[in-house]
């Protein structure tokens, strides 16, 4: 089998799977309401169905797998499912991303079962804030998993912050040093106005240039680094003079929808082309009634070959720009959520 190119021209290179829809925090941009509907059990795929699909993907082009949420580390036994998509032929790379709260438990077995790397969502260094902004008292373990990651032995980790005027926007010098005395790259996101961001507002937007205005001022000039390494990379990455790297994540004022190699598979089997995507495509179904890999592997095929989502690209041209998905359409279709559909 082959490689197969969308109609921009874009490969399929990474697939982001979603492993549950459940999460131990409320990130105020993420999961805002008091009540959730959940994927019922019986839907969420095996770990032999997830290594079954990331082998068809990767059949087609996929290299890179990252495991999300949800919270990831909240599916009993992750690290077996590691061991297994790192076997799988032509993936080159597993990551990660977690909240951390569970990381300090689990970093030695996922590096034993061959995890690559790891990237850690943390938003403010101040527990009163978490509380307030997560709805969590478990700051500390956030801490906890992060240095248990770095004992664990993983290289290249991450520490990605999505920054919310009037929020933590104060606290981007402080961040940026506390990860990189870490050996930690920093990176820093603009507030999406996707899936469940229902509270999403465009002057809570902190952007990329207010970002950069903000870490100049305390580290002297950035310059920008090649993307040559990784052209479909969504960060693009500044260097400072003391050797601090930072990755700025600008989805909302800046995307990078033309480089975009993304698959997303959700808990439940969805399969989506884009994060805004409001279609997506059954796999979980031809799986249990028995489709063979060619079927399945066609499907894959024929979709993304037709694939022309340029989500973000596409709400920075509207006049009006408000939240993608009003809470009534979340709660007809959870899997509209980021939560469901893994950031
Ligand atoms: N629970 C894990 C975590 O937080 O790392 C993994 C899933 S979470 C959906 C993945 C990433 O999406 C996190 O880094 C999170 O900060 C980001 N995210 C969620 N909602 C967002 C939003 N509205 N804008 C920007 N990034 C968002
Ligand atoms: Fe926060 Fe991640 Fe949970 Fe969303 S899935 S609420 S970003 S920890
Ligand atoms: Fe890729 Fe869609 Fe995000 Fe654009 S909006 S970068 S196409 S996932």
């Amino acid at each position: 089998m082959s490689a197969v190119i969308d109609q921009l021209g874009r490969p399929l290179g990474t697939l982001r799977i979603s492993v549950t829809d459940r999460c131990n925090l409320r990130c105020r941009y993420c999961m805002p309401e008091e009540e959730y509907t959940w994927l019922p059990r019986s839907s969420l795929l095996t770990f032999e169905e997830i290594t079954r699909l990331a082998t068809t993907f990767a059949q087609l082009g996929v290299h890179t797998i990252r495991l999300t949420g949800g919270e990831p580390l909240l599916r009993r036994d992750l690290d077996q499912l590691v061991h297994s998509l790192v076997r799988v032929a032509g993936i080159h790379d597993v990551a990660l991303t977690t909240n951390g709260l569970l990381l300090a438990g689990h970093a030695e077995r996922l590096r034993a079962a061959g995890l690559h790397r790891v990237t850690v969502s943390l938003d403010t260094l101040r527990p009163e804030r978490m509380a307030e902004f997560a709805r969590s008292a478990h700051h500390a373990d956030a801490l906890a998993g992060i240095a248990a990651a770095q004992a664990a032995g993983f290289e290249h980790t991450k520490l990605n912050t999505v920054v919310v005027r009037g929020f933590n926007d104060d606290e981007l010098v402080a961040l940026a040093r506390f990860a990189h005395e870490r050996g930690i790259e920093p990176r820093f996101i603009e507030y999406m106005d996707v899936g469940g961001a229902t509270g999403w507002r465009s002057d809570l937007v902190f952007d990329r240039t207010a970002i950069l205005e903000r870490l100049s001022a305390a580290f002297g000039p950035a310059t920008p680094e090649s993307k040559h390494a990784d052209p479909h990379a969504p960060a693009t990455r500044y260097r400072f003079a003391n050797g601090l790297v930072v990755g700025i994540i600008a989805s909302t004022t800046a995307p990078f929808c033309r480089d975009c190699d993304r698959a997303r598979l959700t808990a439940d089997g969805m399969y989506y082309r884009c994060l805004y995507a409001q279609d997506g495509f059954d796999l979980r179904r031809p799986l249990r009634e028995g489709a063979g890999v060619v079927e399945v592997e066609q499907l894959i095929r024929t979709s993304w070959g037709e694939r022309r989502d340029r989500g973000a690209e596409e709400r920075t041209e509207l006049a009006d720009r408000g939240v993608l998905v009003q809470l009534e359409g979340l709660k007809a279709d959870p899997r509209k959520e980021m939560h469901v559909r893994g950031g």
